[in-house]
């Protein structure tokens, strides 16, 4: 059965020869949550968040994966790609993957089919742990039990009290690094980067430009950011532009990293940013980079150039592979998100010491959808 609307059901049979357990059903929802104000970067605003939920059903246990995308993700997750997978091994995230990917070769792969893709791989990866209780991180190899973060948010919506007090709390909360957005108004950008400094003592500054800057901007910026102690600029220039962001890692001080890679949906990106000697630090997202499976393959691809991970938004996506990732270097722990899990979700990951430390005690991502409340959101 497929149901029509926001809410996508799949659902069929359990049977098999006993030997592995099927995939039963397949539930894709959508939730818009408003934002607790005004938010905007470098060159996007928004008064709202969308979290696509995909919740992939077998033998009694339910995995779920986190997106944070389009109702339209919803749509293509739960109406074309979650019946290629009904009654397929509960136990095997990569044939999945493969059998994903090739129903979308006409669709295009980068963007919504890649984030429909993530969303049920998330899931898979995440059922496969509960079919074993296992915590996902086991499931993957820990070599740790909490990664790193870095407090995000800064938006360029907020006036100075708000972003110097955001900020700071996250360093009395022990985060000792925190992102701030620049690029809506260049002129008033130092002053406000110049504000955070103050308000956060000798923490780590990094800020984001969401590809705001022109080139010629951009590498005057980094002069002035690295003045106020800046040490991590993220998309100086558009992502797309790769000889600019080579420029810019080639040219800025040497005591600013360049950044990007969150709008990656697709191995050949990140080879391309990598080859290019684009960045300093790759980012990826597992909701957009082809889920957990993505993940780690861009963390290979990065490692093999000596260049350090750091993920993108969802730290609840990201927390138990995280754990699993030798060459990670933080979670972005980003107040829109950060905020949404924690009215939706139990069993997320205890923040202590400036890392997030994922919950040995509960098998797979450890989350437990809080359904009452997530229903006043359900779109
Ligand atoms: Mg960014």
């Amino acid at each position: 059965m497929v149901e029509s609307g926001s809410k996508c059901s799949v659902n069929a049979q359990a049977g098999g020869d006993g030997s592995s357990p099927e995939i039963e059903r397949i539930d894709v929802s959508t939730y818009r949550i408003p934002t607790d104000g005004p938010e905007s970067d470098g060159t996007l605003e928004w008064r709202a968040t969308t979290l696509v939920l995909a919740r992939v059903m077998a033998d009694g246990k339910v995995g779920l994966g986190l997106g944070y995308a389009d109702r339209a993700t919803a749509l293509l997750a739960g109406d074309s790609l979650a019946p290629l997978l009904i009654g397929g091994d509960a136990l095997s995230p990569a044939l999945h993957r493969a059998t994903m990917l090739r129903s979308v070769r006409n669709l295009g792969r980068p963007g919504i089919a890649a984030m429909a893709i993530s969303t049920l791989d998330n899931a898979l990866w995440d059922l496969k742990a509960r079919l074993l209780g296992i915590p996902l991180h086991t499931l993957f190899g820990a070599i740790r039990a909490e990664v790193p973060v870095y407090g995000s948010g800064g938006f360029t919506s907020y006036d100075t009290a708000r972003l110097e007090r955001q900020l700071a709390d996250w360093v009395e909360a022990g985060i000792p690094r925190v992102k701030m957005k620049v690029g809506r108004d260049p002129r008033a950008d130092v002053e406000r980067v110049r504000a955070a400094r103050a308000a956060i003592g000798d923490a780590e500054l990094f800020v984001d430009a969401n590809g705001a800057y022109d080139r010629k901007q951009a590498l005057e910026m980094a002069a002035c950011f690295h003045d106020c102690g800046v040490s991590w600029f993220e998309e100086p220039v558009s992502s797309d532009d790769l000889e600019g962001l080579r420029q810019l890692r080639d040219r800025a001080p040497s005591g600013i990293e360049i950044t990007a890679g969150e709008y990656g949906y697709h191995p050949d990106y990140f080879r391309r940013l990598l080859q290019a000697g684009a960045v300093d630090v790759m980012q990826a997202d597992a909701t957009r980079c082809g889920g957990l499976s993505g993940l780690f393959g861009v963390a290979a691809l990065s490692e093999a150039h000596h260049v350090p991970l750091s993920t993108h938004c969802a730290p609840a996506q990201h927390l138990h592979a995280g754990c699993a990732l030798g060459g990670i270097r933080h979670l972005e722990y980003f107040h829109d998100h950060v905020r949404i899990e924690a009215m939706l979700f139990d069993g997320l990951g205890e923040l202590r010491d400036g890392a997030l430390h994922a919950d040995a005690s509960r098998p797979g991502n450890g989350l437990v959808v809080r359904e009452a409340d997530a229903r006043r959101y359900e779109i």
